[in-house]
């Protein structure tokens, strides 16, 4: 772990003018790291080598170590390959780059608002608005730019004689705090029924939610970016009953602990993790769980846990009187976007919560929790939204006037500015009349923000797609595995050539095959689709993504053809394979994980997007080294054949060789066809994007199988590996060739047909 590497990071908040830089250099120069600091328009900059558990080092003693007035408000680092810098310098502040104000995300509570409202002698003594200019709501009560209070959803409540007085003080933490709110004259708490009548009041109302907690029954709380469903995450009964009522049968709840201890009681929390959980983002962190006793429901079979701290006076206060672990999901039905609104949640969650905890401070717009977790000791965003939306994404090329509308499902757009890419929010799975509303208020909503009107449209090559059905009528058509590519050689900030391993459950190729298993060459000129999976007929198409044992009949019935038929399956499932009627072909790798989930017998049927792979992986026993044939055939691009695999993994099962072996040596064996492939292509920067790369067993065993063999590996950080990611690759692609798009017959782009 320890090669020297690069680190950038950008630091956003009260940072300039407090001795910000002078304690970065003196932080670099003990720890032996080599690199700059410097002011720009977007904060402050720092690139910084050396071995990486000193880049671990120098990130965790940032935070912890910072000027006494300095505030972070937002902290966000890439590791990128060294260039040798020699010494460590203070660089000339950069006036470069455009002095466009940034939309800030909202930022969790600060150590001195959370001190007063725990000091039974202040003012905000439990006053759960309480915020300041280094905490509280930003982008979720913005309405229009400039920021300021009368252009947010605050401007309806007129500051106190002692609030204006903090907001008019230059020398006040509160000066120009634009949500500055008191008890005598900012927003305040009501406890409703489901029927929409008021309980309680004030404190009283937060003393029957937590009442109502601790009786084991539901509570809709809004939040700072919508509804949250909260449950006593102890009580298994109480999460049962949730996810009956949620209709979420098995998808992992996250938990809202008390404090950093509990965290540490439930899970094992490295440095990084815990900066992380504490940081001004606070977004889920998915942690290995200990043996504990929490609620069996809520993450069934799942050796992870996601975990937040709370990161508003409101939730601050709710833990501290409650004294459990919450769960805190997404206060929607399953697969819709997060509830913003009261009358909406009483709508919408009137079936599912027992009391609506609400408050009178409007929600603009809806901004879920950020996921991320720290493999391979860097951080990894899996959903990009609270604490990271709206703040532009770092990339050398970009053209002006783009708006890339993403992918289906997991949907984010990207918006390109003068001053960069904005990636939006997380939006969802856009299957639903909620959802698509989300999506297009959040066009709307960033072309207004950042006043742009675009002149150009990037979408998936997908005619289906919700997203492509927005784009204009001569959109740029980006292929999907193109876009995942090019979304993580931004977020490398890597130039071609660069080979490209793009796995995932489907996306549209060109050759009327579903793509999802690609090897995809980045040349300046374009993506030459170099290698992929040998395809296999898939039942039903895309519908198979929710049953495994029908994608493993259709990997069968391609290599063993009518003899893989038992006799269990569906007549008309047998009849399609033969007739080839709705039976597209497909070389995803996502696909092939289900139908070995499936063969193995682990689960034949879904509940939730990835589950079966999910599980297949957590399944592994992890000492084991072995791995299973395969061939690799050399035609117009390289096939990967996985029909020995499949052999030895039936020969396995007949000699009742243990579930966890056979996970384990599936995934080496594709971690070793990587790096077959790579030596093939000759190519050797490798990156891995796509939905299978949040498989972490997979990664990091990629990683090191390409390290071994002299490669260097790249992975996703600041941008999801699966389709939230997306609108950054369309973003990149259309921004940065646009004139070979135009010219060259490139497999990743094409016309309007
Ligand atoms: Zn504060
Ligand atoms: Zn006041
Ligand atoms: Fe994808």
């Amino acid at each position: 772990m320890s090669q020297p590497s690069r680190i950038r990071i950008i630091i956003r908040g009260a940072v300039q003018g407090v001795g910000f830089r002078p304690f970065v250099y003196r932080l670099a120069s003990a720890l032996k790291l080599s690199g700059w600091v410097s002011n720009s328009a977007q904060g402050v900059l720092i690139e910084a080598e050396g071995a990486a558990d000193r880049l671990q080092e120098f990130l965790v003693r940032i935070e912890r170590e910072r000027p006494v007035h300095a505030s972070i408000h937002s902290l966000e680092y890439s590791f990128l390959d060294s260039i040798g810098f020699a010494g460590f310098e203070i660089r000339h502040s950069d006036s470069h780059g455009a002095k466009t104000a940034l939309v800030l995300p909202d930022i969790g509570t600060c150590r001195e608002c959370l001190a007063e409202i725990f000091d039974s002698a202040d003012r905000r003594y439990l006053y759960p608005f309480t915020n300041c200019t280094n905490c509280g709501p930003r982008f979720t009560i913005i309405e229009s730019l400039p920021y300021d209070r009368p252009n947010t959803t605050m401007r309806n409540f007129t500051m106190c004689l002692l609030c204006r007085g903090e907001y008019e003080d230059p020398s006040n933490r509160r000066f120009h705090a634009q949500p500055n709110a008191c008890a005598e004259c900012g927003p305040h708490l009501e406890l409703w029924s489901p029927s929409g009548s008021t309980i309680a009041v004030g404190h009283e109302a937060m003393a029957g939610t937590v009442e109502a907690l601790r009786s084991g029954r539901i509570a809709a709380v809004k939040g700072i970016g919508g509804f949250h469903l909260m449950v006593d995450a102890l009580n298994d009964d109480a999460v049962v009953r949730l996810r009956q009522r949620k209709q979420r049968e098995e998808k992992p709840f996250a938990v809202m602990a008390p404090s950093l201890d509990w965290v540490h009681q439930l899970c094992a929390v490295n440095p990084i993790e815990a900066r992380l959980l504490s940081a001004s983002e606070s977004p889920i962190v998915i942690l290995p769980r200990r043996n504990d006793h929490l609620a069996r429901s809520i993450a069934p079979r799942n050796p992870f846990l996601g975990v937040m701290l709370p990161y508003t006076p409101l939730h601050h206060i709710l833990l501290d009187q409650v004294r459990v672990p919450l769960v805190a999901t997404s206060g929607n039905l399953s697969d819709e976007p997060i509830c913003i609104d009261e009358c909406e949640a009483l709508r919408r969650l009137g079936g599912i919560a027992d009391v609506f905890l609400v408050h009178n401070r409007p929600i603009r717009r809806h901004v879920d929790d950020s996921i991320v977790r720290v493999m391979l000791g860097r951080e990894q965003i899996l959903r990009r939204a609270r604490g990271y939306a709206p703040l532009p994404i770092v990339v050398k090329h970009f053209l002006p006037g783009t708006l890339a509308v993403g992918a289906h499902l997991k949907n984010a757009i990207a918006l390109v500015t003068k001053s960069g890419v904005f990636l939006s929010q997380h939006i969802g799975d856009l299957d639903n009349h909620e959802a698509l509303t989300a999506f297009r208020t959040v066009i709307d909503d960033f072309e207004r923000m950042f006043e742009v009107r675009p002149d150009r449209t990037a979408c998936d090559l997908h005619p289906d797609y919700a997203s492509t059905h927005y784009a204009e009528s001569v959109p740029i058509r980006i292929q999907h595995h193109c876009a995942h590519v090019a979304s993580c050689m931004a977020d490398n900030d890597l130039d071609a050539p660069v080979l490209g391993v793009a796995w995932d459950g489907s996306g549209y190729g060109t050759d009327q095959t579903i793509w999802g298993g690609e090897f995809l060459l980045a040349e300046s000129a374009g993506f030459r689709r170099v290698g992929h999976f040998r395809t296999f007929p898939l039942p039903g198409g895309d519908a198979a993504a929710k049953k495994p044992k029908h994608t493993a009949i259709g990997l069968l019935y391609e290599i063993l053809g009518e003899t893989a038929f038992d006799g269990s399956e569906p007549p008309l499932l047998r009849q399609a394979l033969i007739r080839q009627v709705r039976t597209p072909r497909t070389s995803s790798v996502g696909r092939l994980f289900d139908a070995v989930a499936s063969i193995t017998g682990i689960r034949h049927d879904i509940s939730f997007q990835g589950q079966a792979a999910m599980e297949l992986e957590f399944a592994v026993a992890k000492s084991v080294g072995e791995s299973y044939s395969y061939r690799v055939e050399s035609r117009a691009a390289l096939v990967v054949d996985w029909e020995p695999m499949i052999h030895e993994i039936h020969g396995d099962l007949i000699n009742r060789i243990a579930i966890g072996v056979i996970a384990a040596k599936f995934h080496n064996t594709l971690a070793e066809i990587v790096v077959d492939v790579a030596r093939r292509v000759g190519e050797s920067k490798v990156v891995l994007t796509g939905g299978c790369f949040q498989n972490r067993y997979l990664t990091e065993r990629t990683v090191h199988l390409l390290e071994d063999a002299g490669f260097l590996p790249y992975w996703h950080q600041r941008v999801p590996p699966n389709d939230g990611g997306i609108a950054l690759g369309q973003a990149v692609i259309s921004s940065t060739n646009l004139e070979s798009v135009k010219e060259q017959p490139c497999v990743w782009q094409s016309r309007a047909r």
